[in-house]
């Protein structure tokens, strides 16, 4: 079997294939970081992290291109500035800055790019201007609105119609549009407001359309895969449909498969400020080991609610263990004979773990299987396994910290004394002396100076630090360590 997937458009589980045959290109919506990210955002993030690692995975082979936007210009972003007298700019930049040490805990890899609105506004503007030109918006007095009644297929992600939509949603009336449903495009400045100049008038973005924007900068259409959270499907994908849609030939989808992660509640609630249920995400990071959030998000379905406690932590916490353990045994000591060591049983273990994860991504099932296969050992299969789960690179951290912190602190005199002349060792502690010794090698290996390259990695064999070259790079342990 290959890999299937969910898609919210057509309601089916499907085959997936990128639609070049080669790169899966995927967009999914960021964070609006103008306060602190929660835990249902890491949830939702953590789930793509391992969906780009499979599809990357030989098992598929795909190239991925992963698009992540930044919201960085709204409503809440310019209130905390003003009440703090600062920019929305320094409001982005530490609550972003937060978020994205909190992905880096988690092990959630870095985008392949990171749009911010506010760089993309020429973009922007001009899928605005075909809007308008092409009678699917109009401007007022106080921004420019899509005409919702000018696109027939509104609702169909959501499978709602115009008219359900009209009676459920209760939309506020606003004076400044045509009619309820109509969601802006551009809003006009207030006075001290930051803006940006526009054919209407100096304003700023509303959300749905920069996806729009950015997604067809950088992806075009149809690109792959649109991924967010079961809360974003109506009004902002929706609207996002909408708007690229609107203006791409007749039946061109905006993205081929639309994916959606399941909520995740917080003692039986939905996470908000107003329940006092609300604990930042980098907070709770420090209180728990990431390893076990990792764990637990991938216990569960992605399309299946959560509920997140203590006690759920502490559960997944066990398992944490057992896998530590069992990487341990396997990457401190090495065991060659292990390596490459496929036995049947291992093959059929493989087999099992893969089929799970071509079940629409089912990590649970998955989970279970690696579990299962901690008793046999095989090296090859564990490191397979833990990286396409992302639970790899935890690991390797911690096994770097623990590692610097059995070298003895006088290396960097001696590594100075042996490399002096031809490494730079000023003022770093064991593994930034490590790392600059690392540096050289590679340096020396690329200019084909292989005496020099021999000569580091000897320096650093005599200190008992033991290099591995990995396609993500150099990295090293502590010889019997
Ligand atoms: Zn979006």
């Amino acid at each position: 079997m290959a890999l299937q997937l969910y898609n919210t458009r057509t309601r089916a589980v499907e085959p997936f294939a990128p639609l070049d045959g080669e790169t899966v290109r995927i967009y999914v919506c960021g964070l609006t970081p103008s306060a602190e990210a929660h835990l249902g955002h890491a949830r939702s993030f953590l789930f793509f992290d391992v969906l780009r690692r499979y599809l990357a995975h030989p098992r598929n082979g795909y190239r991925v291109t992963y698009v992540q936007n930044v919201t960085d210009v709204d409503d809440r972003s310019i209130a905390t500035a003003e009440r703090e007298g600062t920019t929305f700019e320094a409001v982005i930049a530490r609550f972003y800055g937060s978020f994205k040490a909190s992905m880096r805990t988690l092990g959630v890899r870095e985008p392949d790019f990171e749009p911010y609105a506010t760089q993309h506004i020429d973009t922007i503007v001009d899928m605005i201007a075909a809007l308008v030109a092409d009678g699917f918006a109009y401007a007022t007095d106080d921004g420019v609105y899509f005409r919702v009644k000018s696109f027939p297929r509104y609702g169909a992600l959501s499978h709602r119609n115009v008219d359900e939509l009209l009676i459920g949603a209760r939309i506020a009336e606003n004076e400044h549009k045509d009619d309820p449903l109509d969601f802006a495009l551009w809003k006009f400045a207030k006075p001290g407001e930051p803006a940006w100049p526009s054919p209407w008038g100096l304003g700023r973005p509303g959300w749905h359309i920069e996806c729009s924007a950015m997604s067809h900068e950088l992806l075009g259409e149809p690109f792959d895969i649109h991924g967010g959270g079961t809360d974003l499907i109506f009004p902002h994908h929706q609207n996002e449909i909408a708007q690229s849609e609107a203006l791409l030939p007749p039946h061109t989808h905006m993205a081929n498969v639309w994916m959606h992660g399941a909520m995740l509640n917080f003692d039986g609630k939905k996470m908000s400020k107003s329940l006092g249920n609300f604990e930042p995400l980098s907070s709770l990071l420090q209180r728990h080991d990431p390893l076990a959030i990792r764990l637990l998000f991938l216990q569960t379905g992605y399309r299946k609610p959560m509920n997140f406690t203590e006690d759920a932590i502490g559960a997944a916490t066990s398992g944490v263990e057992k896998i530590r353990k069992a990487y341990d045994m396997l990457a401190v000591s090495h065991h060659p004979e292990l390596e490459g060591q496929r036995d049947v049983r291992v093959a059929e273990l493989r087999e099992r773990f893969f089929a799970a994860l071509d079940d629409d991504m089912n990590t649970a099932g998955a989970l279970g299987v690696l579990f299962e296969s901690l008793a046999s050992l095989n090296a090859a299969f564990l490191e397979e396994a833990l990286g396409v789960l992302g639970i790899g690179d935890i690991l390797t951290r911690e096994l770097a910290v623990a590692a610097v912190a059995t070298v003895d602190p006088a290396i960097v005199e001696r590594l100075r004394a042996a490399l002096g002349d031809v490494v730079a060792i000023n003022g770093e502690g064991p593994e930034g002396a490590i790392a600059r010794a690392i540096d050289a090698r590679n340096a020396a290996r690329k200019a084909r100076d292989f005496a020099l390259a021999d000569r580091v990695r000897n320096a650093l064999a005599a200190e008992g630090i033991v290099l591995t070259d990995g396609k993500d790079g150099t990295t090293w342990t502590v010889a019997g360590g």
